[in-house]
């Protein structure tokens, strides 16, 4: 097949392979490998953009309830606040805020809120449980689908919260350890005799087990990869019925410099999906079609103390700020959000790049940070492009190999 394309295309005659091989060049076109001269590729990349971007049909709200945290991480990004809540008068712009949101958009079908912080189950009583509360009445008035995902290390998580996740539906959680037990309590624990790891396996089995998904991040470094395994002997007595409800993702630490860990990793996860856990979509690697949240219109970031941001991966400062919201619950955003929003593809490396229908030139967040500047989210490595393409090529035809 690769050398009739190849003859076809060296001889500059498409049209025969369409006269030997119809199917082929058929499905050439329908996948857009072959395109006219006329088209304009950037411009439906662009459009493309715009259409996952501005999707009217979902809104996405992530709300940071508090900036404490019960544990101290060495490489955490965010600066713990102490007495960092949400107000009961900043509880009720939230929920207004909600229910403006449904209301000036008639065609939502899907609300997502997404808790994050700090440690969102630090003040879960007094301000996440009666936003999960009021979204829920709310959209099941309105006959919508509701989305509640929680952002949290896992340790507070009580039989009665799991009661109320069942009652609310909650359908995810993003859970992390950073390593085996003795690797991971060295960096999460509660006391210089008491770690963290025990209680969180606990917890994410008690959560799996009540079928609600957990993606279970690992912040490997080179040192806690090497005994990573031990993690499988630990959840060893889950049920294989339950083990596909856990996902594993593995994140390089930001601050490790060895860049060569990849087999290691590799080996990490196939081990994983032989035990019957799952791995991330390869699919998601296209950033186009499956944007992050802060690249669309739709969507705020709301900190406990009314900021609101779009990108939860930078420092909830005022520099950062995008918007805030008032006593009527609006966001009243500034030209910050402004210009992410319209700011378009312009960087040179991604206009004549091979991938960027399905990398899309990175984040808006990227992109923002590199006005007038090339750059490349994959370091303009061509084998990157090539290990992403692979992937998806995998994830899509795995039944079909
Ligand atoms: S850095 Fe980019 S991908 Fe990460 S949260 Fe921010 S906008 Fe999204
Ligand atoms: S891989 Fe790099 S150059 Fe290509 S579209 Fe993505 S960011 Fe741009």
């Amino acid at each position: 097949m690769k050398e009739l394309i190849e003859a076809a295309k060296n001889e500059d005659n498409l049209e025969g392979l369409r006269e030997i091989h119809p199917d082929l060049y058929q499905q050439l076109v329908e996948q857009g490998f072959f395109v006219k001269q006329s088209d304009n590729e950037i411009e439906k990349v662009r459009q493309r953009i715009d259409d996952v971007n501005y999707n009217e049909e979902e809104y996405y709200l992530i709300i940071n309830s508090t900036m404490n945290c019960n544990f101290g991480c060495w490489y955490c990004y965010e600066t713990h606040k102490k007495n960092s809540h949400i107000s009961d008068a900043s509880l009720q712009k939230i929920k207004k805020f909600i229910e403006n949101t449904l209301e000036k958009n008639k065609k939502i079908t899907k609300y997502t809120i997404q808790f994050f912080g700090g440690e969102p189950l630090l003040d879960y009583k007094k301000s996440v449980l009666p936003i999960m509360d009021y979204a829920f009445k709310k959209a099941q008035q309105r006959g919508i689908i509701l989305l509640l995902n929680f952002t949290t290390n896992g340790y507070l998580i009580s039989d009665d919260m799991i009661q109320d996740f069942l009652k609310y539906k909650v359908n995810g959680f993003q859970i992390t350890l950073d390593g085996n037990r003795d690797e991971h309590d060295k960096v999460r624990f509660v006391s210089k005799t008491k770690g963290s790891y025990d209680k969180i396996v606990e917890n994410i089995k008690k959560i799996v087990r009540n079928k609600m998904s957990v993606v279970l991040r690992i912040n490997y470094t080179e040192k806690n990869l090497k005994e990573l395994d031990l993690v499988f002997e630990d959840l060893e007595d889950l049920e294989l019925e339950y083990r596909s409800l856990i996902t594993f993702s593995l994140n390089k630490v930001w601050q490790e410099s060895n860049n060569n860990l990849g087999e290691k990793v590799s080996t990490f996860l196939s081990l994983a999906t032989n035990k019957g856990f799952s791995l991330p979509d390869a699919l998601l690697s296209d950033r186009v079609e499956n944007s992050c949240y802060a690249d669309k219109f739709n969507q705020a970031t709301i900190n406990y103390d009314g900021n609101v941001y779009k990108c939860n991966a930078r420092d909830f400062t005022d520099e950062n700020k995008e918007g805030i919201l008032n006593d009527e619950g609006v966001v009243e955003w500034n030209e910050k959000r402004t210009f992410r929003m319209e700011h378009k593809l312009k960087n040179k490396a991604c206009l004549e790049c091979r991938i960027l229908p399905i990398c899309g030139r990175g984040c808006s967040q990227n992109m923002i940070e590199h006005v007038d500047k090339d750059y490349c989210v994959n370091d303009f490595d061509e084998a990157k492009k090539d290990d992403i393409i692979l992937s998806m090529f995998l994830s899509e035809n795995v039944e079909k190999i």
